[in-house]
């Protein structure tokens, strides 16, 4: 079949050591992590399952993880007896660092010859600032690799019986996020056109500004009953998903504080859960997702 001269997924697999205890991944599959690189990865929505298994392999391989406030602790229990790890969120009251504070310390980190693992919530190049991180690796030439990550906006809806795209729903679907570099709702949003391209309208960080973004939307063109859902905290045991309606969710985000992270999702993509939304009992009780 011509899968070329690197061994397939399936060898190891179902080698006698891999079917004992957790597989450890091969060496000599997977790409090996060389000083004085940064590998930015996607960590997924929260679910330690729904990480890949080229994340667990850098895990595995680090010499230390550079992580942000959205990586369920759980996941960090993969990383290597002995690599550091390094929070780079918000913490207590004290500033967040900058992006620009980051950037210096992944540069800093990888010049001093470490094996650095960027390890970011969902994937690393959907709002997570992947992109100008990468950016900056490039032009002070550090090598670096991108391991994508189930984002919040594909696999939160799934955890809630969502399909982002289905055929009788919608043909397109749509990702914004709801608030900009200075915090505000985003200037720079042709509402109207947003409003009425895509049936289907997924909002990351669109909690804050809730109420803002649904009248835009009308007054873009789009329905007050168009429904709305509020993943919280998708695929982990303590996910909610909360119910309204466009025109009535300014109000329903006041009186019930949804709590954060959450996914927006605008239009009839609801409409499946009654059928669709698997997650529950006690499914929910097992840790891995
Ligand atoms: N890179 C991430 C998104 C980072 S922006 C990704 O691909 O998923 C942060 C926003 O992501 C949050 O404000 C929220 O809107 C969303 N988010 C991340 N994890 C989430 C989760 N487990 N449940 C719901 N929303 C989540």
């Amino acid at each position: 079949m011509g899968l070329g001269p690197t061994k397939r997924i399936g060898d190891w697999v179902s080698s006698p050591e891999q079917q004992t205890g957790f597989a450890r991944l091969d060496a000599e599959t997977f790409p090996s992590f060389e000083p004085g690189w940064v590998w930015l990865v996607g960590a997924g929505p929260g679910a330690p399952g729904l990480m890949s298994l080229m994340c667990f392999h850098a895990l595995q391989n680090c010499d230390v993880v550079v992580y942000d406030a959205l990586v369920n602790p759980d996941i960090l229990r993969w990383v290597k007896v002995g690599a550091e790890l390094e929070y780079a969120g918000k913490r207590g009251g004290k500033p967040s660092p900058t992006q620009k504070d980051i950037t210096l310390r992944l540069i800093e980190l990888a010049q001093s010859g470490k094996r650095v693992l960027r390890l970011k919530g969902g994937d690393p190049f959907m709002f997570g600032r992947g992109g100008e991180e990468c950016q900056h690796l490039a032009t002070t030439g550090i090598p670096f690799r991108i391991v994508p990550g189930i984002t919040a906006g594909i696999g939160g809806l799934a955890y809630a019986g969502m399909p982002a795209t289905h055929r009788d729903t919608n043909h397109s679907v749509i990702f914004l996020t709801g608030h900009d570099a200075t915090g505000n709702m985003p200037a720079n949003v042709n509402w109207q056109a947003v409003a009425l391209a895509s049936p289907v309208i997924v909002m990351y960080m669109a909690v804050k500004h809730l109420g803002e973004i649904a009248a835009a939307l009308m007054a873009g063109g789009r329905a007050a009953d168009d429904p709305v859902t509020i993943v919280s905290n998708a695929s982990m045991p303590h996910q909610e998903v909360a119910s309204t309606t466009l025109g009535g969710a300014g109000a329903f985000v006041e009186a019930n504080e949804p709590p954060t992270p959450a996914i927006v999702v605008v239009g009839k993509a609801a409409d499946w859960r009654s059928l669709l939304d698997w997650y529950k009992g006690p499914l929910r009780e097992n840790p891995v997702g």
